[in-house]
């Protein structure tokens, strides 16, 4: 039995301005204030952060970016730094979504970067990994796991390593209403172990939380918490309203 506190995220993606973040959590909150079962971390867009950190300050809700650079300030326009995001209280980032990886250029080295300076700045790297469908056809789903397991985590010390969240999404699931089966999801889940364990030790590979994400929804949320390797869900669309959100928060599993 596993000692691993489950984690549902919600990824907001490029929805949401300030006041509708406001407007979601006036709803959200009080339908969750009590649940201490599991972390509850929001992923707004950047213009939405601190108003969300504001709101949630003195709840166990937790909220982070979606994003970052690895350096402290320079002249990167469009950027945010990570001694940025602490400074207005963000605990969390995600990093290496494939919508960054797929749009925004993010290439294995900028993960390793980022996965590097997130650790030195005490914010919780949420780590995405996850294939292509071509990739899944073609049976590389492993590979494509392994490939970018161990970039993103090249050279990070394994007392550094506890620090880390792991969120496998399928690409082919993302947005698509085509959830990875429960089975398929657990089975990606305990190669992702079985790694870390490789890459660590078998102590990080029990205490890791490794999410799925991918078309989480209410009605199959609760078949993927009770697989044995899956440590919590990445929601992005079912997020974005509060019941909806509220509902997988309190899943039964
Ligand atoms: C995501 O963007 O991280 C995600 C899982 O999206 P969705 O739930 O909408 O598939």
């Amino acid at each position: 039995m596993s000692t691993r506190k489950k984690i549902i995220a919600g990824n907001w993606k490029m929805y949401k301005t300030p006041r509708e973040s406001l407007e979601f959590l006036n709803a959200f909150l009080p339908k969750v204030h009590d649940h201490e079962r599991d972390e509850i971390i929001i992923f707004p867009t950047a213009t939405s952060l601190s108003t969300v950190i504001d709101r949630v300050r003195g709840t166990h809700l937790r909220a982070g970016a979606q994003t970052m650079h690895w350096l402290n300030e320079g002249p990167y326009t469009g950027q945010t730094s990570p001694n940025m995001l602490t400074s207005i209280g963000a605990t969390h980032v995600l990093l290496g979504h494939s919508e960054r990886r797929l749009y925004a250029n993010e290439t294995y080295e900028h993960v390793n970067l980022k996965i590097k300076a997130a650790i030195a700045h005490d914010l919780i790297p949420v780590l995405c990994l996850g294939e292509l469908l071509v990739d899944r056809q073609g049976g590389f789903t492993r590979d494509i796991i392994m490939a970018q397991m161990g970039a993103a985590l090249s050279n990070i010390p394994t007392e550094n390593a506890k620090q880390i969240v792991i969120a496998y999404e399928p690409v082919w699931a993302i947005g698509t209403g085509s959830t990875a089966s429960p089975e398929i999801a657990n089975e990606v889940h305990s190669i992702i172990r079985s790694q870390l364990e490789w890459v660590f030790n078998a102590e990080i590979a029990n205490n890791t939380r490794i999410l799925y994400g991918g078309s989480v929804k209410p009605e199959n949320s609760a078949a993927l918490l009770t697989q044995p390797d899956i440590d919590g869900l990445l929601v992005g669309g079912a997020s974005l309203d509060p019941a909806c959100f509220a509902k997988i928060v309190h899943t039964k599993y």
